[in-house]
This record gives C-alpha cells, structure tokens and sequence, in this order.
C-alpha cells in the first residue's frame, strides 16, 4: 500500500490533499502517514509473529516523538545511539524493556543515564568501552545486561558511507577476537553478556551479505556456549533496504525466513533494528517551485527546499522520485531537468535528469521515500529554518514539528561577554 496516491488529479496523504497541509503549514515540509507507517511495522512483526522477538526501531532514521509514539504503540521497541535518541525514545512513551543501545561510542556520562533508566540491553562495541561500562555499573550499583557487536567482515554491497560490516569499518569487535571479550566480560562486574549484535549496512537490497553475517555469527554462537557462555539473545540489526528508483528489497517474509534457516535452531530471543525499511517509504517532503530556469545546455527547477533539509541526495548520491503535486496529464510535454536547491552549493541537487512538466513558480512537487535519514539529517546551513514535519492519520492531519521562527535561530547564538 503506498499512502501518496493522486486522486483527482491531486496527490494525497492517506485522505488528505498535500495541497491543503501546504496552504496551512507553507513549504517545504515533510509529511508522513500513519498508514504508511502502520503498515511497513505490521509486515514487520507479523514476519517475526512466530518467533520470540523485539523489534526496536532505529529511532535514528526518524527520530520526531510522534512517529517514534505511532510505532510505539503498535508494540515497538527503540535502538538508540546517543543519549538524546534514548530521551525521546522514552518521551514518545516507548518502555524501557524494549530499548537497546547501540552506538561505536557511548560516553561514560550516557551510560549513567541508560544504566539508571534500566533499559533492557546496552551493547558495547570495544575492550575500552566494556571496561568504561563495567566501572560505571559498579559506580551506580547496577548490573547491565550486554550484547557485543561484531564486525563480521562482510560487505553489505550498499554504499560506501552506510556500509559497516567490513573489518575497516569503525563498528564492532573483530569476530576474531569475541570470544576473548566475552571472557573478558564473564570476569567483569555489573555486566553480563547475554547477546551477540550485528549490523553490516543500510539500504541492503540483496540478503546474500546478511545471510553470511549471520553464519559467521550462528558460529561464534556455538563457540560461545561451549566456552559456557549463556547467550539467550541476538540482535540482528537493521539495515534492510527500500525501494527509492528500481530496487527489489527482500520482503520481510523473506527475511525472515532467512533468519531462520541461519539462526533459528539456536533458540535465542531476536532483536530486530529496522529504521529505513519502517519510515522510509512512508514520509515525503514537499517543495515548492520558486523559478525554471532554461539554461543553455541544462533545465533547471529550482525548489524552495535545499540540502539542508534533504541531504541524501548529495551525501550519498541517492536516487528519489518526484512528483508533481498536480497530476500531470498524458498531453503534457515533459523535458528533461534537474531538480535543485537555493543553497549555494553544486551538490545542493535533488534528482537530474528527470522528465519534467512544465511549471509555474508555486507549483509543488513531492520528493518520495523521504521519511528515513531526511528529517533527522536536517541543519540550519545557509541560515535556512528547520522546516516542519506534519503526521497524517486518515482524512486528518497534525504538525508534529512547527516550524521555528528566525528569532529562535537567531537566539541560539550570543555575544561574547567583550562584545
Ligand atoms: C543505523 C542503524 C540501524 C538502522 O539501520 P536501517 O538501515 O535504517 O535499518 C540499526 N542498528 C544500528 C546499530 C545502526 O547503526
């Protein structure tokens, strides 16, 4: 089910007409459906139904309260990665047993914080930072229940900037050396290791990659319970991909199959990571036309949303579709054009090369499978405002960000005290 259909001639969210949110709230914005959401999480767990599992969202991928709150109540977990991730995890009502915390680097200050609200897992991804979280359980009389994150060594085939699983990748612990961590962790006290955790990439579109993560980590099992490790649990990361141009993801059926042929007969309660697969396709941002301009040799739309607001595109030369707000009919001659920002940069590009009706400056246009890694990726480069995020739910809609105003940003900075 895609939530952004034309009816009418008009693209709408869910019931609502993107038009009417624009005239209340202006562009650009993003805008998600709850449908949409409620449907990516329910394909999901309904992959898992038969298997003892915890899906924690990815909150990263999206991190606004109130999508965090509409998968929450649908039975979600949260994988957080700072502080700040676990603090609206709980804000947007998500229960302390569902939370885990990933993350290469977690100050010690952090850890205070998980330990004292008691979520479920914390998984440590170094030697240093074992032994930073012991001392600090010791130092709040706490015990934490841990995973260790490997690093397979397995490339995910996904872009270079998302992939994780290779040795040269920052993330995890050599599979190699695991087992002496988790001796290294038995020996340690206030944590006791429970769980393996693996996370090779994001946008994975082939389940070749995890399918051999998730061997090696079926190994490293076995290993790790004849060494009399008591390993109840694996966290099997997120990382599934999404349609954005051509694309054939797995389903989550399949996945799940996957998962357990490879790990199944290990009787361990899973822990899933999902963050792009669940929003991705389920939010768009919508713009509007400020001028087309012809060139000499390349047509240029040029929209009131930048890379500020969306920066996959120039990140990670990411593909997104567009669609004019208004349905353009079949008479219509398209020419070629791109599709780029006001800021000041060459990369400030949304999509080239796309045939294009002509149009008027106030037209609007959707950049689709924006709901993941686009909100959340925001800043304020150029002076621009953050702009607003709004949750539709059927025929009804709500801003669930507004959109700051330039006192606020400017009241961010201040003088120094000579000044
Ligand atoms: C980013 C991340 C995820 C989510 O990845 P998706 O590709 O969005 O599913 C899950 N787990 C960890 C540890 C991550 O870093």
């Amino acid at each position: 089910m895609n939530p952004f259909v034309y009816k009418n001639g008009a693209l709408h969210a869910e019931d609502v007409a993107v038009a009417d949110i624009a005239s209340a709230v202006g562009t650009p914005f993003y805008c998600y459906s709850t449908a949409g959401l409620v449907q990516r999480y329910t394909d999901f767990a309904n992959a898992f139904s038969h298997n003892r599992a915890t899906i924690c969202y990815a909150v990263k991928a999206n991190g606004n309260l109130a999508v965090i709150r509409t998968l929450a109540a649908l039975g979600a977990g949260a994988d957080v990665v700072s502080e700040g991730e676990l603090r609206r995890a709980l804000a947007a009502g998500t229960p302390t047993d569902r939370i885990v915390f990933s993350g290469v680097g977690k100050s010690r200050a952090e850890l205070a914080y998980a330990l004292t609200q008691g979520i479920v897992q914390i998984n440590v991804e170094s030697e240093p930072e074992l032994e930073a979280l012991s001392e600090t359980c010791v130092a709040l009389d706490k015990t934490a229940s841990i995973g260790v994150r490997v690093n397979p060594d397995v490339d995910a085939q996904t872009h270079a900037k998302i992939s994780t699983g290779k040795a040269e990748n920052k993330f995890g612990i050599d599979i190699t050396r695991a087992p002496a961590v988790f001796a290294r962790a038995r020996d340690l006290p206030g944590v006791n290791p429970v769980s393996v955790a693996v996370h090779i990439g994001s946008q994975i579109t082939d389940l070749t990659p995890l399918r051999i993560a998730f061997g090696h980590l079926a190994s490293l099992v076995d290993r790790l319970r004849a060494d009399g490790h008591n390993i109840t649990r694996l966290d099997l990361g997120g990382g599934l991909g999404i349609r954005y141009e051509d694309e054939t993801p797995p389903t989550p059926a399949e996945y799940a199959a996957m998962v357990n042929e490879t790990l199944g007969h290990l009787d361990c309660h899973l822990m899933f990571e999902p963050g792009r697969v669940l929003v991705g396709e389920a939010g768009i941002l919508v713009t509007s036309v400020l001028y087309d301009k012809p060139g000499e040799s390349r047509r240029f739309v040029i929209v009131d949303a930048a890379m500020n607001d969306l920066v996959r595109p120039s990140m990670y030369d990411a593909y997104h579709g567009v669609l004019p707000i208004r349905e353009t009919s079949s008479d219509i001659m398209l020419s070629d054009a791109d599709i780029v920002g006001p800021v000041c940069e060459t990369g400030d590009t949304f999509a080239r090369h796309r045939a294009m009706p002509p149009v008027d400056p106030g037209d609007m246009l959707a950049i689709l499978s924006a709901g993941a890694y686009g909100a959340v990726m925001s800043s304020t480069y150029n002076a621009r405002l953050l702009i607003p995020e709004v949750l539709v739910n059927g025929d009804a809609f709500a801003v669930v960000r507004a959109r700051p105003s330039y006192d606020e940003l400017l009241k961010l900075d201040q003088f120094a005290d000579w000044q």
